[in-house]
């Protein structure tokens, strides 16, 4: 890696899946096909049969075979328009598409729970004579997991109703919410002149190494969140309440069930991750001694968690990110490194840093085409090319499941960042193999444990946070001054006490932070740590096994749609993640960095 200013982060190649952008004839063509389908899908349903004689069950495998069809349609077209509103936030017709898609997709959500209705309505033998079907056979675990669930559930009627009453009420919250964030500003002095920035413009500034600046971007985020807190109070109570009347219909005691139910996992394999991380996490303590030690702080506050250490001056050229990443991941398995290439030659990825995209990177399946996209904006630090291989890990575990139907490339959210971190780990950790500047070193060391550090307090106060919330709710609304103290609790907990006593918690991070008020996925935070950790393991093994574990991993993603989080790693690693020592194993391996760390920093 050389010193370079030219960095050559490239655009992506869109047209080859619809030419024309936003106003591409042939995508109009395929919405409109969506829309005819889906009424027709619904004329056919009305006429399906009651029961599964011979005649029935050809039928309804059929329809089942059409919903599934849809689904990748609705896919494919919502991976499209997110490329479109991605590369150009102002593309308005584009974010219009995208509204018109939800629109179809909860059209198709009506049909499924038609499908999941009927599922219950039959005997377990005709079930699985339905099942055992040539066409369905593949789909097998998603259809069995919808009808238990279904069972779990109201009637249909009524879930019905409730789908239609939480686009305009429950997820309305999350929409305020979104709208109130995007909206509000901070002033901030800038060459000499006062400007307006975003949210997350000034939460990119508590990463600055100045300790001024970051405590200047915590202080105005939340006096700024100040002014809306009881409207956040107000937004995170009803959407709680809505959450919580539904669960009652259906007989869910535990606000945790539907988040469980999604990652498809066992609340002991919850409760063992979290006691190994407990009782595992001591070693940190070193690290933020040392950290703190290292920038001249007596203790840490909210605003110090990313201060970085270390530095590096070189700047990457996305060209030479690219190799650097092929070689890597290629050295663990051929099949890796011709795809990652591929994917790289084909233009899969939009790395350009320009102004005018939306923040973020992501990776998106394009479903159909059978490829992925990759967003980001690549500036030639180690952060980006951290991110590349994180995105292209994505993309792998995409190209993996490619053949397999639809319904069984649906994957939960605790095992989709299993092949993302892998990449990541694999990579940061031969730079820093490569690497001979001992402050550069120091940086990536940090990064790694940072993201340990964060796992283990941060996710782990969030996760406090909704646990203590939710119990809370059930006897009534709380206030904006009640829930910063759930949250103070939650991160003195969390935070083992390192955080500053005085000034170095954040009350209002249940207000600053988005993922409270997601509506789509409850409980979205202990899938972060979780899929860390797993992912961590999983990359232990690769680098205990070498190459040999090629296949093996190949293996572990191709089922990660089609059996439960904890069947995977039985069938694969071999590890019952019900018991902690999978997690002690993995909690352990994440600190191991520590010591060098500490003495790095002495030097
Ligand atoms: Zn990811």
């Amino acid at each position: 890696m050389t010193g370079n200013n030219n960095i050559n982060a490239p655009k992506w190649e869109i047209e080859s899946i619809f030419p024309g952008g936003s106003k591409s004839g042939e995508f109009a063509e395929f919405r409109k096909k969506i829309v005819t389908d889906l009424a027709a899908a619904a004329i056919s349903l009305e006429k399906l049969p009651a029961n599964l004689d011979t005649k029935g069950i050809s039928d309804w495998e059929n329809w089942i075979l059409e919903l599934q069809r849809l689904y990748e349609h609705l896919h494919l077209a919502g991976a499209f328009t997110g490329c479109l509103t991605s590369q150009d936030v102002n593309d308005d017709e584009a974010h219009r598409m995208e509204s018109e898609i939800d629109e179809y997709y909860s059209r198709w959500s009506m049909m499924r729970a038609s499908l999941e209705s009927f599922s219950i309505r039959q005997t377990d033998g005709d079930w699985k004579k339905l099942l055992n079907g040539n066409g369905l056979k593949a789909i097998g675990f998603y259809l069995d997991e919808m009808r238990n669930n279904a069972r779990k559930k109201m009637p249909e009627e009524m879930e019905k109703l409730t789908l239609e009453l939480a686009v305009n009420g429950y997820h309305s919250w999350n929409r305020l919410y979104d709208k109130m964030a995007g909206d509000l500003r901070v002033e901030i002095e800038q060459d000499g002149k006062k400007t307006l920035i975003s949210m997350g413009q000034n939460a990119a500034r508590m990463s600055e190494p100045d300790r001024e600046t970051r405590r200047d971007a915590f202080h105005k985020m939340e006096k700024a969140w100040e002014t809306q807190a009881n409207l956040a109070a107000m937004a995170l109570n009803f959407q709680a309440g809505f959450r919580l009347s539904v669960y009652k219909r259906r007989g869910w005691d535990s606000p945790l069930y539907e988040a469980l139910l999604n990652g498809r996992i066992k609340r002991e394999t919850l409760n063992a991750m979290w006691s190994a991380i407990s009782n595992g996490r001591g070693k940190l303590t070193d690290y933020i001694r040392a950290k703190s030690k290292y920038l001249g702080i007596e203790k840490i506050r909210w605003y110090d968690q990313t201060a970085p250490v270390g530095k590096s001056a070189r700047k990457i050229p996305y060209p030479e990110a690219a190799d650097f990443i092929c070689e890597h991941i290629g050295s663990f398995s051929e099949e890796m490194g011709k795809f990652t290439r591929m994917a790289i030659d084909k233009h899969w990825i939009e790395a350009e840093d320009r102004s005018g995209k939306a923040a973020g990177g992501w990776c998106s399946r394009v479903p159909i085409r059978k490829e992925s996209r990759i967003f980001m904006t690549y500036t030639g630090n180690f952060d980006g090319l951290g991110t590349l291989a994180h995105e292209l890990g994505h993309a792998y575990h995409g190209y993996v499941l490619r053949d397999e139907q639809p319904l069984a490339q649906t994957y939960p959210m605790n095992l989709a960042e299993t092949a993302s971190i892998f990449n990541e780990l694999r990579v940061t950790d031969a730079a820093f193999e490569v690497s001979d500047d001992p402050d550069e070193k120091l940086m990536l060391l940090d990064q790694k444990l940072q993201s340990a550090f964060g796992y283990y307090t941060n996710i782990f106060a969030r996760f406090l946070f909704d646990t203590h919330f939710y119990n809370e709710r059930g006897h009534g609304m709380l206030s904006k001054d009640r829930l910063s103290q759930i949250m103070k609790e939650a991160q003195k907990e969390a935070f083992m006490g390192l955080l500053d006593e005085e000034d170095g918690y954040h009350p209002l991070f249940w207000a600053s932070k988005l993922h409270f008020f997601i509506t789509g996925s409850p409980f979205y935070n202990f899938p972060y740590t979780f899929g860390y950790l797993f992912a961590s393991g999983v990359y232990d093994r690769a680098v205990k096994e070498g190459s040999g574990f090629a296949k093996n991993y190949r293996d572990l993603l191709a089922d990660t749609g089609r059996m439960t989080t904890e069947e995977v790693a039985m069938k694969h690693l071999g590890a019952d993640l019900t018991k902690e020592d999978f997690w002690t194993d993995a909690v352990t391996r994440s600190l191991v960095d520590v010591d060098l760390f500490v003495k790095l920093c002495g030097k």
